[in-house]
């Protein structure tokens, strides 16, 4: 929980003497892992745009007598997700039926992972906008089948429901995070992270727009009690920590929201209906809302069920997990790298700066393609070429890492200066005007017009105009 960020919330409101809420946010994310097969048989797991149940099967289906067999693949992949969460690895797991009724779930209940699950009690640190990192605890990741999938459509002039049962029982991941997420900001900063360490670990597409990636989020709010101020610091240090431990008695769950921008719009949303709720005595109600992406607003579905709704017990068909270590050293040596590794290795070994790092890393394959063109190139930079990478918007898939140090070889022939030339020239032309540098700091741009004219009565090549105006900003940012 960030403590600082409280404690100066705290501090303003003694200040300011008005009612305050901090949020509550916890996050829930399900993930369709990409495995050939479903979650407990053979069929395909491969169903977006096939013909409506054509990848189905009696177990998928929940026929009487239909029994399950655990997919070993995706039972792996989610360890090893939860490994590259930081989690633990209990060595007894098992599955569990979590019974309600609905019709895109034929058996009446779905396997999932209730009181043991793969993996618990991770962590992944973000960085907020700030630059200052912040830790999110994860409670617990696990795995559980997908459900089929309703289409509402007008047949005949009748307003009818469709079953397709393709999805029902494609391996599903559920991340749940510990409370500790304070504004959509960082809900939306770890939810790309998360996205991205699933992307790298080529578990799942995780495609929002095919629903492969889910988002929930949940929140609530805390008053933040005005407090007459401490006689002394132990004292303060004691509220503090009296307020940190209260969670809210109440929560509400917004459902399957399929972008990142909606998932931050819809926690906006929430702490304003909420603290609105709140100032005028009243407790929100707990309950399970939608987003509404036309409206821009929640809207209640229904109430809140708690887990003994579900009568969850033991699923009696699948035995239970049981590792040793050997195996599970054996998935965790598997573990590709990760992007926090990827960017640390870019800064280290050609020497990019941070933020050239972070856009590299965000894909694996764009990182891959990075180190293969420095391996290549003789006389060109890394940073010339991860400029290419950033600026150039290079299409990676059609365009081999040999032709583009080729392309980028031969500009500079073009041009008649190398980048090395150009930055030294940029460099010296920075130092020799202060006065114009900080104008354009304060934010005239006309002195970063300046700036390149300078260049370019050096450089004498008029082509070279916007990418000399790119480096100038670069190297005043
Ligand atoms: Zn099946």
């Amino acid at each position: 929980m960030n403590k600082n960020c409280l404690s100066a919330q705290v501090e303003k409101l003694e200040i300011e003497n008005f009612c305050m809420f901090e949020s509550i946010i916890g996050l829930e994310i399900h993930v369709e892992l990409k495995t050939k097969s479903k979650m407990f048989c053979g069929c395909a797991a491969d169903f977006f745009g096939k013909e409506p149940n054509s990848h189905c099967c009696p177990v998928c289906l929940g026929l009487p007598g239909a029994l399950p067999v655990p997919n070993k693949k995706a039972i792996e992949w989610c360890v090893m997700l939860g490994m590259a969460l930081d989690c633990q690895i209990p060595e007894f797991s098992k599955f569990d039926r979590k019974n309600y009724f609905y019709p895109d779930l034929p058996k009446g209940y779905q396997i999932s992972q209730y009181d043991q699950p793969l993996c618990i009690n991770g962590k992944l640190k973000i960085t907020l906008p700030d630059g200052k990192e912040k830790i999110i605890k994860i409670r617990r990741v696990h795995l559980e089948e997908d459900t089929g999938k309703l289409l509402h459509a007008e047949i005949n002039g009748k307003k009818s429901t469709l079953i397709d049962f393709n999805r029902s029982g494609v391996p599903l991941v559920e991340i749940v995070t510990e409370p500790d997420i304070r504004s959509s900001e960082e809900a939306r900063i770890f939810l790309k992270k998360l996205h991205q360490i699933i992307r790298y670990l080529s578990i799942s597409d995780a495609d929002m727009e095919k629903g492969s990636m889910r988002l929930e989020p949940n929140i609530s709010l805390r008053e933040i009690k005005n407090q007459k101020s401490p006689a002394s610091p132990s004292e303060a240090g004691r509220a503090k920590i009296k307020i940190d431990e209260e969670l809210p008695k109440y929560k509400v769950e917004v459902k399957n929201i399929n972008s990142f921008a909606f998932a931050k719009k819809a926690i906006d949303f929430e702490i304003k209906r909420q603290s609105e709720l709140l100032s005028k005595g009243e407790t929100p109600q707990q309950e399970t809302r939608g987003w509404n992406e036309k409206q821009q607003m929640t809207t209640s579905q229904r109430s809140k069920e708690e887990a003994h709704d579900y009568r969850y017990f033991p699923e009696p068909d699948i035995p239970p997990i049981c590792w040793n270590k050997e195996t599970l050293n054996k998935l965790r040596k598997n573990l590709p790298p990760l992007p926090d590794n990827i960017i640390k290795k870019l800064i280290k070994t050609y020497k990019l700066s941070l933020y050239d790092s972070t856009i590299i890393a965000d894909n694996s394959a764009v990182a891959d393609y990075f180190e293969k063109c420095v391996s290549l190139a003789k006389n060109i930079p890394a940073k010339t070429i991860a400029n290419w990478l950033i600026n150039k918007k290079i299409d990676i898939k059609n365009l081999s890492p040999d032709n583009l140090v080729k392309k980028i070889a031969q500009s500079q022939q073009d041009s008649g200066i190398t980048d090395d030339e150009l930055y030294k020239i940029i460099r010296n032309i920075i130092q020799n005007y202060p006065k114009a540098v900080s104008d354009y700091k304060s934010g005239k741009e006309s002195a970063l017009m300046f700036l390149v004219g300078m260049v370019m009565r050096e450089v004498k090549n008029s082509s070279l105009a916007d990418k000399i105006k790119l480096i100038i900003k670069e190297q005043l940012s």
